[in-house]
């Protein structure tokens, strides 16, 4: 595990993503270390060698370096993070996002949080103040066996805990189910742990693109080469339109038997 301190030039970044206008990410890599992660495509910009999921670079001035650009910016949904957890174990240590959220507390910027970790807790008596806040987490299963591929992360358990103390402190909860796993991400079951916790749920198909799929394929061979094939048919034959039309009807029921709004982001399309 490579942990490197390093000075960055710039922490608000301007964003693209859907219904976001600025992304913060405190850290650059992530030792969360999920076999699927989409964030890995950044290794490439930062001259790393080692692999995705064993370094992370500090930015150790990101709340200074806000602190300058926030007077500057025009106010807009803050999404943390992008293409890193915010509440990795590390931040226990390092603090960077408390202390950024502290500064965006004062300018009362929105914001919308994504994580994995029961660290997120910690900043509960922050969130409480912000005016306009979102937290998420991310359940791509209930099944306790989702640790082969989400190694550091909260239990499932955990997670959907996390959502129900959010939910009884009156801050805005989403569930971020994502990527949809066949034969792990059983959607009734999960909807039935949100419902009521949540007030909405964003979804998001696999993809499938260079390492997120080797990643999960070295587990699925290793553990459930029995979901190999499955995995294959439905991601590289023509049989994922199939799928994906089928996923998309069961959502619709889904939001519609448990009066949530849902999102359901499919890659490539
Ligand atoms: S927590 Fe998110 S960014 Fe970190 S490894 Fe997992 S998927 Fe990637």
């Amino acid at each position: 595990m490579t942990i490197k301190e390093i000075k960055c030039k710039s922490i608000l970044t301007k964003s693209k993503l859907p219904g976001c206008d600025y992304v913060i990410n405190p850290y650059s890599g992530c030792l969360m270390n999920c076999a699927y992660c989409y964030s890995r495509f950044i290794k490439r910009f930062t001259g790393h060698k080692e692999p995705w999921g064993s370094y992370v670079d500090v930015k150790i001035n990101a709340a200074d370096i806000l602190e300058k650009e926030i007077k500057h910016a025009k106010k807009g949904m803050i999404f943390l993070s992008s293409v890193t957890d915010a509440y990795q174990p590390i931040e226990k240590k390092y603090k960077l996002t408390r202390k950024i959220l502290e500064i965006l507390l004062e300018h009362q910027f929105p914001i919308a949080i994504l994580t994995k970790s029961a660290l997120v807790l910690r900043d509960i008596d922050l969130f409480k103040k912000f005016n306009d806040i979102t937290v998420g987490m991310t359940i791509t299963s209930l099944d306790k066996n989702i640790k082969d591929f989400e190694p550091v992360a909260a239990s499932p358990k955990e997670r959907i805990k996390i959502l129900q103390t959010l939910h009884k402190n009156k801050i805005n909860t989403y569930a971020h189910i994502g990527p949809i796993l066949p034969g792990f991400t059983d959607l009734p079951k999960i909807f039935v742990a949100i419902k009521g916790i949540v007030d909405d749920v964003w979804l998001e198909s696999f993809n499938t693109r260079g390492e997120n799929w080797t990643g999960v394929e070295k587990i699925l061979k290793r553990k459930y080469p029995e979901l190999l094939p499955e995995y294959k048919e439905i991601f590289f034959t023509k049989k994922k339109e199939s799928y994906l039309a089928d996923l998309k009807k069961e959502i619709s029921n889904l939001s519609k038997k448990y009066n949530i709004e849902t999102k359901f982001f499919v890659h490539g399309e």
